[in-house]
Formats: structure tokens, sequence, C-alpha cells
């Protein structure tokens, strides 16, 4: 069994053929899967999405959507959680963050919602799902400043000592497609040597596709298409696996058990296969 802790299956890249996508996610085993929204406007799709799809789910506002936000979103944010306490397929507040990468974003009003969201996971008692991008540090400070219950920092890409405090603090990292690059050198001495507790698998589908997917910006002007999907989860995994030297089993094993303890929500989720096989799962779906 495979978790998918990051995947944007509600992306308009996967319109054209979701179950199929989805299919191939389950014919390879990635039978557990977060779908983090970005955006006030899709909280309702995604919901409806997850508990469509099987799926768990997580509400907040991206980075790099704080800009097209307007401040009411926040309050619809909290009202969106308010409304899903009863849910057990919600995990998460996510994806929040900050994009330092980006040009051209207004920081402050990025800083403005990252607190307010984090505020927000912190009274409804959930763990965060963060975007890290050249932002380590300042996220780290907002960690400090509010208080928080953990979480999982996506996509990491900061050095080790700061890849340490996210781990002080109760998070988990996530790795996936940067991670298959050889030359992504920082990334996999990350994978390769932090505590074994501190690492999740994502796919953050559509993006970050993985090295046998990757497309070149003139081949993708080209018209080839370059889209990451759950499905890519076990051959990213086997990267760890080869990085960490531990079986496929292993691999599987411990990223799963990591992702219960960074998303705690995941175990109460009402799995379809979980409830047919009467292992557990609450059926309040
Ligand atoms: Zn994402």
């Amino acid at each position: 069994m495979w978790i998918d802790t990051h995947c944007h299956l509600d992306a308009p890249e996967f319109d054209a053929d979701r179950a199929e996508v989805v299919r191939r996610a389950r014919a390879a085993g990635v039978t557990r899967w977060v779908l983090p929204a970005v955006q006030a406007a899709d909280f309702d799709r995604v919901r409806e999405m997850a508990h469509g799809l099987d799926a768990a789910y997580a509400l907040g506002i991206h980075p790099l959507y704080v800009d097209r936000a307007d401040d009411a979103d926040l309050d619809r944010l909290r009202d969106a959680l308010r409304a899903a306490v009863r849910d057990p397929r919600l995990v998460a507040v996510g994806e929040i963050g900050l994009d330092h990468f980006v040009p051209g974003l207004d920081r402050e009003r990025q800083r403005r919602f990252y607190l307010a969201q984090l505020a927000l996971a912190r009274d409804a008692g959930l763990p965060v799902i963060l975007h890290v991008r050249r932002s380590a540090d300042a996220l780290l400070h907002g960690l400090r400043r509010v208080g928080t219950t953990g979480g999982i920092a996506h996509a990491f890409n900061g050095s080790e000592v700061q890849a340490r405090q996210f781990v002080d603090r109760g998070f988990a990292l996530g790795f996936g497609g940067a991670m298959t690059f050889e030359r992504a050198l920082q990334i996999r001495a990350l994978a390769a040597g932090l505590p074994a507790t501190a690492l999740v698998l994502e796919t953050d589908a559509p993006d970050m596709p993985p090295q046998w997917l990757y497309r070149t910006a003139a081949e993708r002007a080209g018209g080839a298409v370059s889209r990451n999907e759950p499905a890519e989860l076990p051959r990213i995994a086997a990267v760890l696996a080869a990085l960490r030297g531990w079986s496929l089993e292993d691999t599987a094993r411990i990223t799963a058990a990591n992702a219960l303890a960074a998303l705690p929500g995941l175990a109460a989720v009402p799995w379809h296969d979980a409830a047919a096989a009467g292992t557990g799962g609450g059926g309040r779906d």
C-alpha cells in the first residue's frame, strides 16, 4: 500500500482522463492519497472529489494564489474548516506556505495569509501541509510564533539544518519527483541522511514529474506533455529505497507509518477497501 501525501487530482490537467488516472494509481498500489486545495473557490470541489475518489483532503490557500485571493477567503477557510469538523476525510490545512522564488509576489500579503492560516489550523487542531520554496527560515519563524501541531513540509528543498528544524517541530518532509534527478544532490542527500521517521512520499501531480517523465522547455513548446500522476509513486519510492538501502516493502511500510504520524486523521478516513475488509474505517461516509 502506497500513500501519495500530496496530489492535485482536482487540477484541470486531469479533467480529460481522471477516472483512468485513478485506475492506474490503484493498479500500481497507490490506494491512499491526500488532495490539498489551493484556493477558496476550489474548496467544495476538492471535498466532493475526495469523497468521490476515496481520498483524504486538505483545505487552504496556496501562496501562489494569495495575490488573487481576497481577505474574505480567510473567513471562507475558517467556515469550511468548521463545516468539515465531522468530515473524517479532512486531514490538514493546506496547501499553505511561502514562495520566495517566484518573482513579483506580495511577500507581506503571503506572510499575513500564512500566519492567519497557521492560526486556523492550530485552533482546529489540524496539521498543516506547507509549500516551501526559498522560504524555510520564514516558515519556521511562523511555526514558532503561532505554534502548530506539525504536518508535512512538502517538496522540501532547504538545507539540512532547516530540515532538522522542521523535524524537531514534529514535521515530516515530503519527497517526490525532484529526488529522481541525479543532479539533485542536496535533496538526495537529505533523503538518504535524515531520520527514517522524517520521510513521506508524494507526487505533487500533475506537477514535479520524475526524471523519466521530464520534458525540456523546448520539447514542451513542441507539444510534448510532461504530466506527473499518482501511479508514478512506487517508481519514485524505488529511488528512495535505493538511496536508503531499503527494500521496497520496507519503504512502503516506513513511509506509510510516517504519513499517519504526520497526518493522524488518515487513520480515521473510511477507506473503501478497509471497510470492505472489515478492518476499520468509520463508515461515516
Ligand atoms: Zn502542491
